[in-house]
């Protein structure tokens, strides 16, 4: 009975992995193809200074129809990774992220974009060429571009990203340390890499107000990135509450669905306006 009963426990492990398998291999093949049939498209989430209370940047963020089928980033940016496509996409991401970033500065001239980037596409050697070619053909201010650091995958050689950093630095453009707290990223990213944001992890303010030990967290995170010169974005805020304690820790700026979900372009720019 045993042996059987594990026998079609494998199976249905197997069922499922080869459905899995199979819908992975069929987003991996679709994503060049969707980017050239415009099935990509950005929004914009607003990133709020906490002390005056005004739209300071828009992390810039992917979203992707696919057929009648919402994909969310975590699932397909995870695949474009392990794929060999996140260069693509990526490129994709930027060149759309500061054509846009054009068009709102000629509203606002001290407006940033935050840009996702994944440590996969600093490591390729062509980045810092295609961001300069970038920044030079639509004009923009490279400090109204920030580049937020997401990293998902283990960053294999710290010192050549850190010197792709301090090159990245030197044009004027901003870093931000992206999920801070969470996966690989820790207190030697900080050591090693210059920065200019750490955004702290949503993780660490969805109970900042019944958990005390996230407020303490988020308190010695903020003291710290202050005393090394980082700025500090909570992310996912949701609750009045949430942000009347943010404030009291001193944290600079914050983002999430209590002042706006991420929006298209044209609703970004009625938000400025
Ligand atoms: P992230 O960079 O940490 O982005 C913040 C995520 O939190 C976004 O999810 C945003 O929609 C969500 N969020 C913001 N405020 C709230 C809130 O108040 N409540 C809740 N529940 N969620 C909130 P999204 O758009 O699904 O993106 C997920 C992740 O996918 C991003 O996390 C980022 O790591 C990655 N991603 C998205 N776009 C790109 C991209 O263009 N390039 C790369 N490399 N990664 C991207
Ligand atoms: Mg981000
Ligand atoms: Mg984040
Ligand atoms: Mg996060």
């Amino acid at each position: 009975y045993e042996g059987k009963k594990s026998r079609n426990e494998i199976s249905v492990f197997d069922e499922r992995m080869c459905a899995s398998l199979k819908r992975e291999e069929t987003l991996r093949s679709s994503i060049k193809d969707c980017i050239e049939k415009g099935d990509f498209h950005l929004c914009y989430q607003p990133i709020i200074d906490i002390t005056s209370n005004k739209i300071t940047s828009f992390e810039v963020l992917l979203r992707w129809q696919f057929n009648d089928e919402f994909i969310p980033p975590s699932e397909f940016i995870d695949i474009a990774e392990r794929y060999g496509k996140i260069n693509f996409l990526g490129e994709f991401v930027l060149e759309q992220a500061i054509q846009s970033l054009r068009q709102l500065n000629e509203l606002d001239s001290t407006l940033a974009l935050s840009i996702n980037v994944s440590v996969l596409q600093l490591e390729n050697h062509n980045f810092l060429a295609l961001l300069a070619g970038l920044i030079e053909t639509y004009a923009v201010e490279p400090s109204n571009v920030h580049l937020e650091i997401t990293e998902t995958v283990m960053i294999k050689n710290l010192e050549y990203l850190s010197k792709v950093i301090t090159q990245i630095k030197n044009t004027g453009v901003h870093i931000s340390i992206d999920d801070f707290g969470t996966g690989f990223s820790s207190i030697s990213v900080l050591k090693e890499l210059s920065v200019d944001y750490i955004k702290i992890d949503k993780s660490f303010i969805d109970n900042i107000c019944d958990y005390s030990k996230d407020e303490s967290i988020v308190s010695a995170v903020t003291k710290m990135s202050h005393m090394i010169g980082c700025k500090v974005i909570a992310e996912g805020v949701e609750k009045k509450e949430q942000l009347t304690i943010l404030e009291k820790l001193s944290v600079d700026k914050y983002q999430g669905f209590l002042f706006s979900k991420p929006v298209q372009l044209s609703e970004a720019i009625k938000l400025i306006s």
